[in-house]
């Protein structure tokens, strides 16, 4: 297959990567240049523009940070619209609007171009072990004939609907995640404030009904203050935004989760949203009066 990967990223770099192994031709396009070079020494090809990626590809694949950044590569002047073929299947894995996944799929579809919203979870360390969870949205043979692309870079990949559902589970899937981080880094500050071995206190509780995904990644790096990302604050503030006006479009209530997107922007309001989003933590220590770092 030929394919076309736009946005080599710290997500899109590494699947780009494994699309490579798996003997596809890939060829990459990223704002800079450091990224397209990584992938040219993987046995990927270099292109010059957005037109020069997509424009003899059978397959296009997007992860860029935002709906606007999508919205650019698929109706901008050298984008997939103006230039891919008829028949070339775009699947946009960015985490963007669920009501922008549909007003581009409805673009594409009107000019034979075949859309795919295939946004992933599981972080930097699931792109680099092409373990990703992978949620899809697209009409049936759109998703059957993008699974085996999405079957080499993760490995749980479950079509959830029409064009759009992808990224409303990847909404609820980021309003989850939040809380979770909110909740493990409350605990870590409670436990380190009555000196508790906080390592052991997290190995029983991971083993019990409060044990998650969130408590194995995150954990040993918030106990240790270590906020390099993964996931940046500044794109989870962007996924808050699109979960409430998402809930907000649908009429139902997430207070919890409303609450927590004012943390988010919060942190990020304070100048670190270049930091993953474990550096919740940091500011459940502040309002604590405990801030170690
Ligand atoms: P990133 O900022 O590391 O990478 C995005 C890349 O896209 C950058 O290298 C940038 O140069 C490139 N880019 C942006 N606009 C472009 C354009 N018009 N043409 C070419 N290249 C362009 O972001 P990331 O962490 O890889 O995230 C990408 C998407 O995946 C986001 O929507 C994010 O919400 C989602 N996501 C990220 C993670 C994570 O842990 N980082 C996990 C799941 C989902």
């Amino acid at each position: 297959m030929r394919i076309a990967f736009i946005g080599l990223g710290i997500m899109g770099g590494p699947m780009a990567g494994h699309l490579v192994e798996a003997g596809h031709d890939v060829v990459g396009h990223n704002l800079s240049r450091l990224a397209v070079d990584v992938l040219v020494e993987r046995g990927g090809r270099a292109a010059t523009d957005t037109a020069d990626a997509v424009r003899e590809a059978d397959v296009v694949i997007t992860m860029v940070p935002d709906s606007p950044d999508v919205e650019g590569l698929v109706f901008g002047e050298d984008g997939i619209l103006a230039h891919a073929k008829p028949g070339t299947l775009h699947i946009d894995c960015s985490t963007i609007r669920p009501d922008v996944a549909r007003r581009i799929a409805e673009a594409e579809r009107e000019r034979g171009i075949r859309p795919v919203d295939a946004p992933v979870s599981g972080g930097e360390p699931a792109a680099l072990e092409a373990a990703l969870s992978i949620m899809v949205g697209g009409a049936p043979d759109d998703v059957e004939a993008a699974r085996p692309l999405l079957e080499t870079v993760g490995n749980t990949v479950v079509h959830v609907g029409p064009a759009g559902s992808g990224q409303t589970v990847k909404a609820a899937n980021q309003l989850m995640v939040a809380g979770n981080i909110q909740l493990l880094a409350e605990a870590l500050v409670f436990l380190e404030a009555h000196d508790v071995d906080t390592e052991s206190a997290l190995a029983v509780l991971q083993g019990g009904l409060a044990g998650s995904t969130v408590l194995a990644r995150k954990g040993a790096t918030m106990r240790a203050r270590t906020f390099a990302p993964g996931f940046r604050i500044d794109l989870h503030h962007k996924d808050m935004g699109i979960v409430t006006a998402a809930a907000r479009e649908a009429g139902v209530a997430i207070p919890l989760g409303a609450h927590v997107a004012q943390l988010v922007g919060s942190l990020r309001a304070q100048g670190h949203g270049g930091l993953d989003h474990s550096a919740l933590l940091k500011q459940v220590e502040e309002l604590s009066g405990r801030a170690t770092t």
